[in-house]
């Protein structure tokens, strides 16, 4: 019998991407079962019962999820952030989970550019902004989208700094990115800095008063990273008492009724979207597909994240 691969999305793929997915699937030899706009875990739960593989997006993978999926061997994750599934819990259970890299970077990359204009031309309100030509760009984390904001930065003929705590500062001088040598020195140097550090335990609420606090005269924060990476409470402060900070963030804050007491100074996407572009549909996912082939193929666990 065909293995079962469920597509299972709260919000879901463009249609041409789970064509796309079908396709791969089909020449594989496997089948999909699609689970759309579920309401209820209850759907999920009952969705996961006798599928082989799984392919989610912002989807939250638990372990009682896996407790119901008995003949899960695969969750792929397309996209790039992992953080909603459970990958103790995918380990336990002996499930493999990747994600998808890289294949929505480019369209997260394009987001910071369009924020950051918004920004620094002070939302379309109508009066004089500034360039970003010639400013200084911090990019906290010289990942799959911080190479790309680098790539499009010198476009605008931007000045690019990088911080990453395990890339090799020489890896981020060779693009011609300068490196710098701590998360501090990034904002005390550069007036524009942009997140794209994934939430992990290391990483969530690191973006403090203290921080931020270092950023120069007029500076702008931009978060298409996560939420979870951001110390609310101590950013509102900072912004309270520093009136020439802006902030404009694709993962709407906790606080956003607080933020948007800042008038003209914060901006927050109604929902993610970073990756929401046909693109970056048909590339995560049709990927996706590609890998759960290989894995009931030849047993590949390229991209595997809970090894
Ligand atoms: P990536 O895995 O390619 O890059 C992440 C980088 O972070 C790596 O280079 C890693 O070395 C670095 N890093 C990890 N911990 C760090 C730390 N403590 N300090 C400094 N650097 C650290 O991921 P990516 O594709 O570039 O995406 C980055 C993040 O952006 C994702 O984890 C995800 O949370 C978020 N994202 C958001 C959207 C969106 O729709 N807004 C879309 C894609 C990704």
């Amino acid at each position: 019998t065909m293995a079962k691969i469920l597509i299972a999305t709260e919000k879901p793929f463009a249609k041409i991407a789970v064509d796309g997915i079908k396709e791969v699937a089909e020449t594989a030899g496997l089948e999909i079962v699609l689970l759309e706009k579920y309401t209820e875990k209850a759907q999920l739960l009952a969705a996961v019962a006798d599928v082989e593989a799984m392919i989610i997006r912002s989807d939250k993978i638990d372990n009682e999820v896996f407790d119901a999926a008995k003949n899960l061997k695969i969750v792929v994750r397309a996209g790039a952030g992992y953080d909603n599934v459970d990958l103790a819990a995918a380990t336990a259970h002996g499930v493999v989970v990747m994600n998808t890299p890289g294949q929505n970077s480019n369209a997260v990359a394009e987001l910071v550019f369009g924020m950051l204009v918004f920004a620094v031309r002070n939302f379309y309100n109508g009066k004089a902004g500034t360039e970003l030509k010639g400013k200084k760009l911090g990019i906290l984390a010289y990942g799959n989208v911080g190479r790309r904001v680098a790539h499009i930065a010198k476009g605008f003929d931007m000045d690019v700094y990088a911080y990453d705590a395990y890339c090799p500062a020489a890896a981020i001088e060779s693009d011609g990115v300068k490196a710098v040598s701590s998360q501090d020195e990034l904002f005390e140097k550069c007036e524009v800095v942009s997140l794209h550090i994934p939430a992990t335990a290391e990483t969530r609420q690191s973006i403090n008063y203290a921080l931020v606090g270092k950023m120069p005269k007029g500076g702008v924060l931009v978060n298409t990273a996560r939420k979870e990476v951001i110390n609310e409470p101590e950013l509102l402060k900072l912004m309270q008492e520093r009136t020439d900070l802006k902030y404009v963030t694709d993962i709407m804050p906790e606080a956003d009724a607080d933020f948007r007491m800042l008038e003209g100074r914060y901006f927050s996407t109604p929902k993610k979207m970073g990756a929401q572009t046909a693109e970056a549909n048909i590339n995560a996912g049709v990927a996706a597909a590609h890998q759960i082939a290989a894995f009931f193929k030849d047993g590949c666990t390229k991209y595997q994240v809970n090894k």
